[in-house]
């Protein structure tokens, strides 16, 4: 039995902002059941009710800490907690609407430190999977250190763009020897980069999808670190995340009524929750017109600038739009003057809200997911479940996932729409090409609905190629 260790700050049901949580709140519990020992080590957040059972004390900079150990059990996976109350009782994990916390260097320092000695002191030796720039400096620690020399380590990138970058001064609290302060290390144009610490530190790198994987390693995607990915491009694989079909499963997904349950077989519910949502929302009226749906944190990444530049496109073509997400003021503005200009045809949601995140999976034709770049993304993967046809940007995991009709001669295998140049008009193009297919070949939609049901997105088949990794070093 092989012992690995998920370090990371957040994990699914217990602290979540992203994909990240899901990867380690997921991919554990499925290594339970093929052979590791695995172990989640997270922050103790002030929402996590937990047992203390130990403590310790763990130096950043020139202090010593006090740290107190909680655990508890996540579907059968054991989960250390390293209580810092004044780090880590906080509103938020990385920052408030105002932006991040100040000393997040001192905070995800400190917690790199605390897991790793954690581990350190335990009898057996294994592997480290660290997550984002948040643990960059655990495999770090792993490579130089002696007394780590029986540990293997993995690190995952799962958004490149956040570095955790900081000025040089930081680096006395990670109490690495000032060696490392080097371009070979964990200095990045004289600062701190916590996220190259995990990319040079790591025995094996991973990315949560093959496009994303090597996108990364060119100037326009590499956020600046592409000449380091590239050094180490032997040692990088992507893997597509899965999903919880638990809950995103439109035959026993709990945000469903009854009558609105539906699968491949029979489409009825589908159709039902479509007409709810049109009902809810005041855009009923749209005939046979198809509903297109959107469910986003609304940032720059995830092209919304697209949407806001085909304003005149949108309000002339047939449809009815709902769109969901919170974020960046002037996007959540811009949706909502978009709205104004057609009321009755499009309604913008701002919000966080799951329940009305899976309605609008469940009760869309279409899914606008126009991201400028995406490591995975999760959303087309739900949709293909729902019978629920993407529009995506061919980037990132939407070009891993999502097979074009036109791009393909096999009609047994497309299974949405993308558009390969960044540009308003590419996504316009696109757009009306999935219009009109739904309205004049609605035959062919029916097979696009079909391929999607069988695409198998499950976890089982991402964990597969997570052991391949951790087998290649261990
Ligand atoms: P990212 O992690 O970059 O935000 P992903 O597609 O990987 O993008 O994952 C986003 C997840 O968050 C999806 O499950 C999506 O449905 C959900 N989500 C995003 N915005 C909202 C919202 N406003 N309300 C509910 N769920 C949301």
């Amino acid at each position: 039995m092989k012992k690995i260790w998920f370090v990371t700050t957040e994990a699914v049901p217990l602290a979540k902002t992203g994909g990240l949580a899901d990867v380690c709140g997921t991919l554990p519990s499925i290594l339970n059941s093929r052979g590791f020992v695995p172990e989640i080590i997270m922050p103790w957040y002030k929402t996590i009710e937990a047992k203390q059972v130990g403590r310790m004390m763990v130096r950043l900079g020139a202090e010593n800490r006090y740290v107190r150990i909680g655990r508890i059990d996540l579907a059968g996976v054991e989960v250390k907690l390293i209580g810092a109350p004044q780090f880590f009782h906080r509103e938020g994990l990385y920052g408030t609407e105002s932006g991040s916390y100040a000393d997040n260097d001192r905070r995800f320092i400190f917690f790199s430190r605390a897991a790793t000695k954690y581990i350190q002191r335990q009898e057996n030796t294994g592997l480290i999977h660290a997550h984002d720039w948040f643990t960059g400096l655990v495999p770090f620690y792993v490579k130089t250190r002696p007394e780590l020399s029986e540990f293997a380590s993995v690190f995952t990138i799962h958004n490149l763009r956040h570095q955790g970058q900081f000025a040089a001064d930081s680096f006395r609290l990670t109490g690495l020897d000032w060696k490392h302060f080097s371009p070979q290390g964990v200095e990045y144009y004289g600062q701190l980069n916590l996220m190259k610490a995990g990319i040079v530190g790591a025995d094996r790198i991973t990315t949560v999808s093959p496009t994303y994987s090597r996108e990364i390693q060119t100037q326009e995607f590499g956020e600046g670190l592409e000449s380091v990915l590239r050094s180490r491009r032997e040692d990088l694989t992507g893997i597509v995340n899965g999903i919880d079909t638990r809950t995103w499963n439109p035959e026993i997904d709990p945000y469903l009524g009854e009558e609105e349950k539906f699968g491949p077989e029979d489409m009825g519910g589908k159709d039902k929750v479509k007409t709810n949502l049109l009902d809810k929302f005041s855009l009923a009226g749209a005939g046979d017109e198809p509903l297109v749906g959107m469910v986003s944190r609304l940032a720059e990444q995830k092209g919304i600038r697209l949407l806001l530049q085909n304003e005149q496109a949108i309000t002339n073509l047939p449809g009815r739009w709902l769109i969901l997400g919170t974020g960046e003021p002037e996007l959540e503005a811009g949706l909502k003057r978009l709205e104004k200009s057609a009321p009755g045809k499009i309604k913008v949601i701002i919000d966080f809200n799951e329940k009305l995140a899976h309605r609008i999976v469940a009760g869309s034709d279409l899914y606008c997911m126009p991201s400028r770049f995406e490591p995975c993304g999760l959303n087309q993967l739900y949709c293909a479940q729902y019978g629920t046809v993407p529009v995506v940007h061919r980037t990132g995991g939407l070009a891993d996932t999502v097979v074009d009709v036109r791009e393909t001669e096999d009609a047994g295998r497309a299974t949405g729409f993308s558009f390969t140049k960044y540009k308003p008009r590419s996504f316009r193009k696109t757009l009306e090409a999935a219009m009109s297919c739904y309205h004049d070949q609605p035959e062919f939609w029916k097979q696009l609905q079909a391929n999607g049901f069988e695409k198998d997105f499950s976890w089982e088949k991402s964990a597969e190629q997570y052991v391949e990794i951790y087998d290649s070093i261990s």
